[in-house]
């Protein structure tokens, strides 16, 4: 018998739980104010759009929808994004983010031998899927310091120091914004110096990017690290997910995509990605690229789905300030919380222990991860004290 998994078994334990109160903290998904799923109206319209047309269902090509890959593609890089005009970026439709890093995974397990062999360097703490992605592709997964447990914020001194000792060439994983678990990016200025260090020591950057849209609200803003990246000539490889930013968790549909020195390296690299895809599951999903596809090529319709992203956005930073505003004024807890605000989209690394983590989960019904993340989005109006009194609670 295995283990169940660390964040969907939160969820089991949740749902046999009886108390009214309870509060499901643990999975990464949006809800609204309500605590309810959030389906996107633009998505809905798209949906009613795709519907009228009738469309059929015959397979994709391995790399997927053109129209799709190529929109997405703008979306993360810039429509004036030099590479990308110039042909040198390979895409590939993938089943979401996972599937992207995946596809990524298979792409350096089979290409890549660095100095210290065919490893990948991940952020500490990082995604708890990235690890297991990257073994699985046949890489060994080692960390470079991030977080700073006495700031509840970035140990950028660690992490600059971590990032000049990996060996030249290697391939570093960067969170493109929102970073999970922490919450904690670096700052635009902080971003330009990692990319210098990462241009002296000839790194393969590879970004995660599951939240663009999601951390300020605006998915230019959030796609700064990567662009800046790429301005800086690097040739990265990216993972994007439209699971957080269009809600379209299940639909899976993401993008995988690697630049290369010219176009035609890049073709050459997409006839390998294809080798690798073909035997994996043959060709991706049709249903989420559609959507995707709706919005992004329509001026009005993605218009609308900006704003609504947006709304997502304020809702999570509003839910953030009522909580510090609870912990430090109804409860006057005598901790510091600047860290429930300042740190970013969907997750707050609380700072909660696994003991405390466990107690708030028997005492007050309140489920998250025991490294302490809380899932910003699982809060509403009418349940934030509650939580804050939780915290509050087990934690003075
Ligand atoms: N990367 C990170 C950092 C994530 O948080 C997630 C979602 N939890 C993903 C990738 C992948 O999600 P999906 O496969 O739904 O796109």
């Amino acid at each position: 018998m295995g283990p169940p998994d660390a964040i969907l078994g939160v969820t089991e334990a949740f749902k046999a739980d009886t108390n009214p109160k309870k509060m499901n903290l643990g999975v990464g998904a949006y809800r609204d104010d309500a605590n309810k799923p959030f389906v996107l109206p633009s998505v809905r319209k798209a949906e009613e759009i795709i519907a009228s047309k009738k469309l059929d269902k015959e397979y994709l090509g391995i790399t997927g929808d053109a129209q799709f890959t190529k929109l997405a593609a703008e979306l993360a890089y810039g429509r004036d994004s030099e590479p990308l005009k110039a042909g040198m970026i390979s895409t590939a439709q993938s089943i979401s983010g996972t599937g992207a890093l995946r596809i990524g995974g298979a792409f350096l397990g089979r290409f890549f031998q660095g100095a210290g062999g065919k490893k990948i360097y991940i952020p500490s703490p990082s995604w708890g899927n990235h690890t297991p992605i990257f073994k699985d592709s046949g890489l060994d997964v080692a960390h470079y310091r991030y977080f700073d447990k006495a700031t509840n914020g970035l140990d950028f001194a660690g992490m600059r120091e971590d990032l000049n000792k990996i060996p030249s060439g290697s391939v570093v994983l960067f969170h493109a914004c929102a970073h999970n678990p922490t919450g904690v990016d670096p700052t635009p200025d902080q971003w330009a110096e990692i990319s210098r260090i990462a241009k002296q020591k000839n790194f393969t950057p590879f970004f995660d990017m599951a939240y663009q849209g999601f951390a300020s609200g605006d998915t230019v803003k959030d796609a700064f690290a990567v662009r800046h990246f790429v301005a800086d000539g690097h040739r990265i490889l990216l993972s994007q997910s439209f699971s957080k930013n269009m809600g379209l968790y299940g639909e899976r549909v993401g993008l995988f995509s690697v630049i290369s020195d010219s176009a035609d390296e890049a073709k050459r690299v997409d006839s390998q990605v294809k080798i690798l895809i073909r035997p994996l599951y043959s060709n991706p999903p049709l249903s989420g690229p559609r959507i995707v596809k709706e919005i992004l090529g329509n001026a009005e319709l993605s218009a609308q789905w900006e704003k609504e992203v947006k709304l997502m956005a304020d809702r999570i930073i509003d839910m953030r300030a009522q909580l510090r505003g609870h912990l430090e004024d109804t409860f006057r807890s005598k901790k510091s919380w600047s860290h429930v605000t300042s740190q970013i989209g969907m997750f707050c690394y609380s700072g909660l222990t696994p003991d405390q983590v466990d107690r708030i989960r028997s005492e007050f019904s309140v489920y998250l991860t025991r490294d302490g993340r809380i899932s910003i989005a699982g809060i509403t109006s009418s349940n934030v004290e509650y939580l804050a009194k939780a915290i509050h609670e087990v934690t003075k």
